[in-house]
Order: C-alpha cells, then structure tokens, then sequence
C-alpha cells in the first residue's frame, strides 16, 4: 500500500480524533491536521486564570465504556484521569407557574396519558419532537416536559426538531414496543433501567483541556495551527488547499469544520443545516448561591434575556472546586451577538429574575461561539445520507466529519470520526485509492 497524504480541515475533537485513530490503525503516511487558530481544541477551553476553574466549552462526557469516546479517553490512559459525575447531581430542574420543578418524563401528569399512550399507533416516520410527544400523550406535556428537555441545551424549535435525530431512545421505545411507557415498565421490573437512564457522565478534574492536550501530544508534528483554509480545489484525483500558510496537496480530504464554514469553501448544500450562535457564560461567586442541589435549570422558552440553561458547575464537577465556599454556575445564551461585558449582565439577570440568585458574582468570563449550535430538523438524516452519497460521486476521497451528523454531544462526534476513520482504512487496505504514479 503506498503511502497517502491526508489533509484535515479544522482542529476541534473532530478532526483530532480523526487523525487520532487515523495514525494509530493505518499506516497512512501524512496526516496533516490545519487549524484556523492558535490552538487547537476548537470549542474546548478550560480556563482557571480567574482564581475559579471555568470550563468554557464541553465539560461533562457520556461514557459507556464501549463508545468510539471510550475507547479514545482508554487509548490515551484519560479514563485514569477522569472522576464520575455523581448522579444524584443529574437532576434538571425547570420553571413551571413560577416554580421550580424537575425534569422527569415519569411524573403523574405523563402516566395520567397511559392509556392513551399505550394505544397511540406507531408511527415510523421521522417527525417533529412536538408531534411526537403530542400525538402519543398531549400538546401540554410536550411543551412542559419536551420544551425544557430539548431546548434548554439547543435552543430550536420544537415543532421542528427531529425526533429522531434528538430522542431516538424514544423513538426506539415505540417502535420495538409500541409504547414509552410500557417499555419503561418492562425494564423496571426486570430491574434495569431503561437504556435512556443508563448514562454515565464523566468530567476532568484537572479541565477538559486535558482530552485536547493528550491528543495535540499524541499528533506532535501532524497539527499547523494559525493555518487558516481559505479555498479548496479538486484536480486529477489531488486535493488542493489554500491556506493562510501556503498550498497543501493531498490525497485524501476530510473536513471537521462547522458546517457553516465548510458550506461557504466547499459544500453549499451543508448551509442549509441551520447553526445557532451561542455565548457560555461562566460565572464564580465565593458563597453558596444556588436554591437546589442538581445538575442545573432550563430557563422558561423565549425569556427576554435569551438564557437556556444554568449548570451548576460546583455541584457537578466538585473536584475542580478552588475555594472551601464556592459556586460556579455557567449560563448558556442562546445568541453571540451581544459583547462579552453585556453577555454577562443577562446571565446575571436571568439568574436573578429566574432563580431568584441575587448575588454578585466574584469574577465572569463569557465566550461566545459563532457556531455553536447545530440544529437537526425534521428529515436530517436521510438528508445527510444523501448528501454523502453525492460527495462520494463527486469528490472520491473526500470526508466529512462533525458535531452535525449524529449529533452535537463530543461523543458523537468522536463516533463519526472512528467510523470515517474506519471507513478510509478499509479502502485504503482494498487498494480502492488509485496511488499517485
Ligand atoms: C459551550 C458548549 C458547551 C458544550 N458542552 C458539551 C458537553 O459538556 N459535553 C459534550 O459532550 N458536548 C458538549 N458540547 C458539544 C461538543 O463539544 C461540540 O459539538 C464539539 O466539541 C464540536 O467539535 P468539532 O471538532 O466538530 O467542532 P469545533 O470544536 O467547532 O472545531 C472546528 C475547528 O475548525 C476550526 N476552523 C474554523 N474555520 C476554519 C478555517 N477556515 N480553517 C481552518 N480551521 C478552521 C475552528 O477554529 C475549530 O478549531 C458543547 C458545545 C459548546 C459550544
């Protein structure tokens, strides 16, 4: 097998750990990861300059010890540094008649629908969450329980989301069984928790930078950064990459830049995934401030300070706790329109006017993403399915990867990157790949 030269655009945990797995299961030859700015780790940030430990970006990762994440944090020894989420702090709470309320899709107003659950007819199509969740118990319950679900972490409309895409445990219930509810029932009494409980989170105490530095250690020498693609180009079976760097020729191109970004160089059919920007807003006080013990609070839809969520950062993830008496709460708004200064004063005041925390916090860090949150309607998969299969005509060797595929949690995307990663070896080991004469 000859040795190939493989470009990756974009070095978040997408492309990392495409180049990850890349260099460990193939002999491959170049693997050059491109990264616009001047680290790589794209969304990641952990930042303890403040005298408070502010996670940025992704903190909190799904484990099931078998998953493509899994596998990643067992192969660079992160599983040893990593510290389990205690469950009783997974508690998500939400505002309803000015009350705070947790999240539960097992509470009495869903089991008053039983019978109508247990009757609804299966649908197997893909359809909106609001559908879904009304057509099997009613409107009220999709907009009490769903809404805050759904949205409070993407924001998005629920009467578009896909099912599919967002639930598909769900979606899985009603199609094996027929019903959410009685598939919840039949897991109970064989004393095993439905496969939608069944979720291990794991967080680092020492930040989730540690996940990007043991991947920027294991890919030394593979990574520009300050190298930004500027324009692609496809000529006689090469790749040809413009960067703020030079001209990159290769074999094989795979993009893990946001969706967004590659639809404007190379893709425009991916501009029609709708991108929602997104500003996290970390926040340090040196007392306890918060009303209850959980995982966090999904603000009310549509509040005017464009708040979704509060995790409660201190409770979750204690160990990277600094001071004896501490909270740190990170609000996420839904936009990345308004400066750094003004992000902060509404997720001040949505605390306030929500949770009733009326304290000053001690110190306040925003960081806005532009592209921060993918949002998958109605039909995304078979759309994106369709996509591929018209690349693959049209540009041999040419991949994507990222946070809008299977979805936007780290997990998912390390599972694209393992899968195309895969997918490239096999072909590259079946000679698919004319070599260069
Ligand atoms: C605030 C926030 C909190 C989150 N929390 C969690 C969490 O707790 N748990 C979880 O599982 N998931 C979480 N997620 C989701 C998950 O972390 C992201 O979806 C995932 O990290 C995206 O990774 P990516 O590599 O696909 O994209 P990105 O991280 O966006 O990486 C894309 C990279 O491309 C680079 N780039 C852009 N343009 C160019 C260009 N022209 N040339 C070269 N490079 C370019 C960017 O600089 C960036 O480094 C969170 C996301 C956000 C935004």
């Amino acid at each position: 097998m000859k040795s190939k030269r493989v470009i990756i655009l974009g070095g978040g945990i997408s492309g990392l750990s495409l180049a990850y797995f890349l260099k460990r299961n193939s002999p491959i030859g170049d693997i050059t990861v491109v990264e616009k700015s001047s680290r790589a780790g794209g969304v990641f940030g952990t930042d303890i300059s403040t005298g408070f430990f502010f996670e940025r970006g992704p903190c909190l990762f799904k484990s099931d010890g078998h998953s493509g994440l899994s596998q990643l944090f067992k192969m660079l020894e992160l599983d040893k540094k990593a510290a389990v989420a205690e469950p009783p702090y997974l508690k998500r709470y939400f505002s309803w008649k000015g009350k705070m309320q947790q999240v539960s899709l097992f509470s009495l107003d869903v089991w008053s629908h039983f019978f109508k659950e247990i009757n609804a007819p299966v649908h197997t199509a893909d359809e909106s969450i609001y559908d879904f969740a009304s057509r099997r118990f009613s409107p009220a319950i999709a907009e009490k329980y769903f809404e805050p679900m759904v949205c409070g972490y993407n924001g998005g409309d629920l009467k578009k989301l896909s099912i599919n895409s967002y639930l598909p445990e769900l979606k899985a219930a009603e199609q094996q069984h027929g019903s959410i509810l009685l598939t919840y029932l039949r897991q109970s009494f064989k004393r095993k928790s439905p496969q939608w409980n069944q979720t291990e989170w794991l967080y680092f105490p020492e930040g989730s930078q540690a996940v990007i530095q043991a991947l920027v250690d294991a890919l030394a020498g593979h990574i520009r950064t300050n190298c930004a693609v500027e324009k692609i180009d496809y000529r006689d079976g090469k790749y040809f990459v413009e960067t703020s760097q030079g001209v990159l020729e290769g074999d094989i191109l795979c993009s893990a830049l946001p969706a967004p970004v590659i639809g404007k160089l190379w893709v425009p059919e991916l501009l029609s995934i709708p991108v929602g920007g997104l500003t996290s807003v970390c926040l340090g006080y040196r007392k306890k401030v918060l009303p209850k013990r959980g995982f966090g609070f999904f603000f009310p839809p549509k509040n005017e300070e464009g708040a979704l969520l509060a995790r409660f950062d201190s409770l979750v993830m204690p160990l990277q706790n600094q001071h004896k008496e501490e909270t740190r709460i990170a609000v996420r708004l839904r936009h990345s329109d308004a400066d750094k200064e003004k992000a902060i004063e509404l997720a001040v005041r949505a605390l306030k006017n929500h949770l009733k925390i009326n304290d000053v916090p001690h110190r306040g860090e925003a960081t806005i993403f532009e592209h921060g949150r993918p949002l998958m309607e109605v039909g995304h998969e078979p759309r994106i399915r369709a996509l591929e299969s018209m690349l693959a005509a049209r540009f041999p060797n040419f991949y994507l990867v990222g946070n809008y595929f299977e979805g936007t949690l780290a997990h998912f995307c390390v599972s694209r990157s393992q899968t195309v990663a895969r997918n490239i070896t096999n072909k590259l080991a079946s000679s698919l790949i004319p070599s260069p004469s």
